[in-house]
């Protein structure tokens, strides 16, 4: 018999890739969605696919698709401006969702796996990030609905961990990027793709010298898998350590467009961080990961499904 995965958020962006990854692998996958922010058309391709099923689900409410060896809990709104139109509903599926998920890892004796974020440090006083920082996050602030979400689900994963001896694992994902990043959802990388693609005024928020990190999504699902498969469950940063600034991020998109587009400056989001690196010393060590893929060669890798997703969103 080979192994079933269950991916809440599998139609998502990275939900999606990581179930294709899944598939090559021989394992059976189960995408559990309530498509708020994920898209049907992200899973077209597995139609045919008899070892995979969408289930429409919100996981807040109690759910059970029988036996499975691995939950791989990725549902959640992800791009800031997804996540402040959603805010109940993110603190709902960190909480309750999240705890879906662990009871149901917990009653098939499943592996579980929780997509946690860099949004955990919020806006950094340590730099790079390294996994035993504690952050520094507005509790309060219009991104508190994500990232203290974020932060229970990873006191969850870890008590049930704990106390119920789960096998956790939790990833921290910093900025990620390639095909199926819906060109609408707001985030930088697919805000100015598309923007550059249509000839239009590409926006910067605030002075541009912001930075991130980011990193190509098989680089990240590489990744994935390696700690899915590994003993530890503390926190795992996993992301592309090479740093740029905002403005930097915008050449390298006009370069690889060939877009002439003006950039224009718009206001700053409340509590946006002023600068994001991930330390992957602990990646290197435990799984003996590291990124191959650098910005220009990912955004070349994803630059057709840009031109086509723009005819279309
Ligand atoms: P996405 O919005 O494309 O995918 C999230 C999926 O979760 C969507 O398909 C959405 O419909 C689904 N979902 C949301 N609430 C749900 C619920 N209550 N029940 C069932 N399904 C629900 O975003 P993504 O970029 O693929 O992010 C996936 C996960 O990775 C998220 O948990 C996100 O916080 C995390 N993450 C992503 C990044 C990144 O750079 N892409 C960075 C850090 C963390
Ligand atoms: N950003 C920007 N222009 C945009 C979208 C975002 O300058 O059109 C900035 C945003 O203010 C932040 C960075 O780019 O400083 C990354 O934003 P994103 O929404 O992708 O994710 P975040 O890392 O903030 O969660």
């Amino acid at each position: 018999m080979g192994k079933v995965a269950l991916v809440t958020g599998g139609a998502g962006f990275l939900g999606s890739h990581l179930s294709d990854a899944l598939l090559r692998r021989g394992w059976d996958v189960i995408a559990v969605d309530n498509l708020s922010t994920g898209s049907r058309k992200n899973i077209a391709h597995l139609a045919d696919e008899r070892r995979f099923r969408l289930v429409e689900h919100d996981i807040c409410k109690p759910f059970d698709f029988g036996p499975v060896d691995y939950v791989f809990n990725f549902a959640s709104p992800a791009s800031p401006p997804g996540y402040l139109v959603l805010g109940i509903e993110t603190l709902d599926v960190g909480s309750q969702g999240t705890r879906n998920a662990l009871e149901y890892a917990q009653k098939y004796d499943a592996g579980f796996l929780h997509a946690s974020t860099s949004e955990c440090y919020g806006d950094p006083l340590v730099h790079p990030q390294r996994e035993d920082y504690w952050g520094h996050v507005n509790p309060v602030g219009p991104r508190s609905v994500y990232d203290e979400a974020k932060r229970f689900s990873e006191a969850l994963t870890m008590a049930y961990h704990r106390y119920r001896s789960v096998r956790t694992h939790l990833v921290r994902i910093f900025n990620t990027y390639g095909p199926r990043l819906h060109p609408r959802d707001g985030r930088v990388i697919s805000n100015l793709m598309a923007q550059a693609l249509r000839g239009q005024p590409m926006t910067i928020y605030g002075d541009g010298t912001q930075t991130r990190s980011f990193c190509y999504v098989d680089d990240l699902i590489d990744g994935i898998l390696r700690l899915s498969e590994s003993d530890e469950a503390m926190p795992v940063n996993i992301g592309n350590p090479v740093e740029f600034t905002i403005n930097e991020c915008a050449e390298v998109v006009r370069e690889i467009t060939g877009s002439n587009s003006e950039i224009v400056y718009q206001p700053v989001p409340q509590d946006d961080p002023q600068q994001r690196q991930p330390d992957i010393t602990r990646a290197k060590q435990l799984l003996g990961w590291e990124p191959k893929v650098n910005l220009r060669e990912g955004l070349t890798r994803s630059l057709d499904y840009f031109k086509a997703a723009i005819k279309t969103a």
